[in-house]
């Protein structure tokens, strides 16, 4: 964990003032610490028959993908709006900075699917709510999430359910 830690990098004041950003660019060029987030990150949900894994718009693609092969499961989009080509269902939230929505594809996950959310970073969590209520809508059911970062002071496992809810890092 420690050797991760000095490799995120906190870029004050982006993408606007006040907003200290985690940069894992770093983290995803060494191709042996990112095995290793991507496993550990899986870890908790070994053995939990996940059939999907959705990775939230754009670093939860990065960390989304891998997670899925490395447990046997497909991998599902979910976007900004408009991004996506086929019919699609939409949630809005309100971010940390400003306010946008998250949309999957309506046949994504077929019903009961037990499904995996993945992103780089938990801050207020109203991106993973948003995203877990697609899953819902469409049928799926949400065994939990896997981030990489948490960040502690915003609360945001509180709103998702913290049993629900797992980190490599917090701050
Ligand atoms: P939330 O909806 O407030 O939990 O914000 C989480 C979303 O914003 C995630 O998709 C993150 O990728 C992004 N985000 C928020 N803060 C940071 C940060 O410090 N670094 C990188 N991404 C962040």
């Amino acid at each position: 964990v420690s050797d991760l830690q000095a490799v995120l990098r906190d870029v004050p004041d982006f993408p606007k003032p006040g907003i200290v950003f985690k940069d894992i660019t770093p983290m995803l060029a060494d191709p042996r610490l990112f095995g290793r987030v991507v496993n550990a990150m899986a870890a908790p949900f070994r053995g939990q028959h996940i059939t999907k894994v959705v990775g939230v718009e754009s670093r939860g693609f990065l960390l989304g993908a891998p997670i899925a092969l490395a447990l046997d499961a497909g991998f599902v989009p979910a976007r900004k709006p408009g991004k996506l080509p086929h019919r699609r269902i939409i949630e809005r939230y309100s971010l940390e900075y400003g306010s946008d929505g998250v949309e999957m594809h309506e046949d994504a996950l077929l019903k009961d699917e037990r499904t995996l959310i993945v992103d780089d970073v938990l801050a207020t969590g109203g991106t993973a709510d948003a995203t877990a209520r697609l899953v819902q809508r469409l049928g799926g059911q949400l065994v939990g999430f896997s981030f990489l970062i948490t960040l502690d002071f915003l609360e945001g496992a509180k709103r998702l359910g913290p049993d629900k809810v797992t980190s490599l890092l917090s701050f």
